[in-house]
């Protein structure tokens, strides 16, 4: 386990005309995480066919010329038995790149059915670096099915991530992950924040999520040297920004990138943090994506606040710290701002 890379650390930009395109392709689970952010009241609990799939991919592709890629999510985007047609429609419209979330159990024989040239990363989420942890939040004998699988996956030849959802359920297990995912063949990792929002939003409604939510001290404590040492193992870690000082600058995505988080029932948002509530910009009808009138997420998007985040400070403002005289401490930087801990090359 000692391979030891030198890594640089950097802020990864918001990238101008860089489209990603989140593509929740139905929201079936087999799955009942505790910390689920699917909200079926919201989103309902269809599942797109074929030919909407590829009406949708055209939609947001477009033939642009710049940078646009696809993530393909559910649910659990592998319930859907076309989902291999899914992914080459997306290399046939010229997608950038094509990348799978799952939960590990790979329905309708993915592995066989897909080749590791089509896709360029298929990505399984562990919340923990032990059945204990994970199984306490995933469910129980899922840490097994998902690590046989990853290792299955990488036999056969597939890119493959790992993406952890930090919450107070098991930041003290993170320092564990770099080895396991090392030992399993785990090329990227994806270290998220939990959003309230869908359970975890259900869990937390009295607390403000306070129980979910990680303060900043534990936050810096832990995941820049966790991702550290996993870079040391060669491992390329991207992990959310998530608090800021005051004097740091502040870009909402919503303004500034191009991400489309898109559900089944054709509700289109702009920002992740929104998806309890239907104040989605934009929604697909018949086939064409079309603005919703005020008021919706795009409105508050421009509000300056000093607590940074608008829709951090009205949805889920456990992790904000406030001086005796009521002034923010620290900022909350966009969800979607990431730091990234690139291995190098050993020589
Ligand atoms: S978090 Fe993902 S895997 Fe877990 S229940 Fe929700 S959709 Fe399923
Ligand atoms: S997370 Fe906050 S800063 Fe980022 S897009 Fe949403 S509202 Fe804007």
């Amino acid at each position: 386990m000692q391979e030891n890379h030198q890594s640089y650390r950097r802020t990864v930009e918001f990238k101008p005309g860089a489209r990603n395109l989140f593509f929740h392709i139905l929201t079936a689970c087999n799955l009942s995480c505790r910390h689920c952010y699917i909200n079926k009241d919201q989103h309902g609990g269809n599942m797109l066919n074929m030919e909407d799939i590829r009406t949708w991919l055209r939609v947001f592709h477009g033939g642009r010329v710049e940078e646009t890629n696809v993530i393909f999510l559910g649910g659990e985007p592998t319930l859907h038995p076309q989902l291999p047609e899914a992914v080459r429609a997306a290399r046939e419209l010229g997608y950038s790149s094509v990348t799978i979330d799952t939960n590990g159990f790979l329905f309708h024989d993915l592995l066989v059915r897909l080749s590791p040239a089509e896709l360029d990363y298929l990505s399984f989420s562990l919340d923990g670096s032990c059945p204990q942890v994970n199984d306490s939040i995933r469910g129980e004998g899922v840490f097994d099915v998902c690590t046989r699988n990853i290792q299955r996956a990488v036999r056969a030849g597939f890119a493959v991530s790992s993406i952890f959802t930090v919450s107070r359920m098991n930041l003290g297990d993170l320092p564990n992950m770099p080895a396991l995912l090392h030992g399993l063949g785990v090329r990227r990792f994806f270290i998220q924040v939990v959003g309230i929002r869908g359970n975890s939003g259900r869990m937390t409604k009295c607390t403000q999520g306070v129980e979910l939510q990680v303060a900043r001290r534990d936050w810096e404590n832990v995941v820049p040297e966790v991702a550290r040492h996993a870079a040391s193992l060669g491992i390329h870690v991207t992990f959310p920004k998530v608090f800021l000082d005051v004097s740091e600058p502040f870009q909402c995505a919503g303004l500034v990138a191009d991400n489309y988080f898109v559900f089944p029932n054709g509700r289109v948002y702009r920002c992740p943090l929104c998806e309890d509530y239907a104040i989605h910009s934009m929604e697909i009808c018949d086939g064409e994506l079309r603005k919703r009138p005020p008021i919706t997420e795009r409105e508050l998007f421009p509000l300056n606040i000093p607590e940074g985040c608008v829709f951090n400070r009205i949805l889920q403002p456990g992790n904000i710290s406030y001086d005796a005289s009521g002034v923010p401490v620290n900022k909350i930087a966009c969800c979607m701002l990431k730091e990234e801990i690139v291995p190098l090359p050993k020589n």
